[in-house]
């Protein structure tokens, strides 16, 4: 099933906050899936177009430390804002927010980024039903349990995750990161949950990993906070991608068979992405939907339930890439 809400987004511009709106990759993709001769009559039977916003604050602090979670609803969410949002420059002065212009309070973003979340989490017990749910949202990878980085406020894949397995929803699952970038976020959040792994397959070199490893102190940049599995592609390597990540996957199951994986499929690989920092990695279009086909296919082969997520993809063409996995899983479902 697909589930998609259009109203579950941020408007960051009613903040006053000036990042361009993406609804058209996802716009785009749900007019294309619709317009199918084939899944168009029969929307009712792969469309999920709403989900229960049951999130809150106490589902945050699993995943957050307490003083983070207690700043993004109190005094310090301006401050928690313009970090994850790369609102200030280096000279300190605002960039890309003007708060003259805001029409809405900041803590509405936290509501707004909570139904995101809230999506997130409904992916799970769907796939459990079904064997596989894919929520066209979602993904904030990079957000780590202290801060928020690379846009990612709060980190809804391990929210969702874990409450799902305080709720007793699963005992063991996987994370199998897709994005270009590396679920930095994720792997320091799940490094204390040896029931959940998580695995990146990512840009071996870019951003979040072209800062130093170490900083001055001596401490760890949390972006390289050692993950569970983590496959470093090279530009140059796209070809290699989908091999690597089915050795990987075959090599974890040897650990033993998961009852969940979460897939966060980012689109970014592709080589029409807008992105400045993925132009390093430059899949074509067949090898994205390959590489789709391949991860769907392992695990519906084994029986193990697959709980999607969007993830990034940035600019004029990242639908395509959504719509041919959907197109191609959707019917393949209901046939
Ligand atoms: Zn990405």
């Amino acid at each position: 099933m697909l589930i998609y809400n259009p109203d579950a987004k941020i408007s960051f511009q009613r903040y006053g906050i000036q990042i361009p709106s993406l609804d058209s990759r996802k716009t785009n993709t749900m007019k294309a899936l619709r317009e199918d001769p084939e899944l168009g009559p029969r929307e009712g039977e792969w469309l999920i177009s709403d989900f229960p916003r049951i999130l809150g604050r106490e589902d945050l602090e699993r995943a957050h430390t307490s003083e983070y979670t207690g700043s993004l609803y109190g005094e310090g969410l301006e401050a928690a804002l313009l970090a994850a949002y790369e609102l200030v420059d280096e000279k300190g002065n605002y960039n890309r927010y003007e708060p003259e212009n805001a029409e809405k309070l900041l803590a509405g973003i936290v509501e707004d980024v909570m139904n995101i979340v809230s999506g997130s989490y409904a992916v799970i017990p769907e796939a459990l039903k079904s064997g596989f749910a894919y929520f066209l949202g979602g993904g904030m990878h990079h957000a780590h349990p202290g801060f928020g980085h690379g846009f990612c406020l709060v980190n809804d894949i391990c929210i969702a995750l874990l409450r799902a397995r305080e709720e007793g929803l699963f005992h063991k699952a996987w994370i199998v990161d897709i994005d270009a970038h590396r679920g930095d976020g994720t792997a320091e959040i799940m490094a204390d949950h040896d029931d959940i792994t998580a695995l990146s397959i990512h840009m071996a070199k870019g951003w979040p990993l072209d800062s130093p490893q170490y900083r001055e102190d001596g401490s760890l940049n949390p972006s390289w906070f050692p993950g569970d599995r983590d496959i470093l592609i090279e530009s140059g390597e796209e070809a290699l991608y989908t091999d690597r990540l089915m050795d990987a996957l075959k090599e974890m199951e040897k650990e033993g068979t998961p009852d969940l994986v979460f897939v966060v499929g980012g689109v970014d690989p592709y080589e029409k992405d807008e992105l400045p920092s993925t132009s390093v990695l430059n899949m074509t279009k067949e090898q994205m939907l390959e590489r789709d086909q391949r991860l769907y296919s392992f695990l519906e082969e084994r029986s193990i339930p697959s709980a999607w997520v969007a993830a990034g993809g940035y600019g004029a063409s990242s639908w395509e890439i959504h719509t041919q996995f959907l197109k191609w899983v959707l019917k393949k479902r209901l046939s």
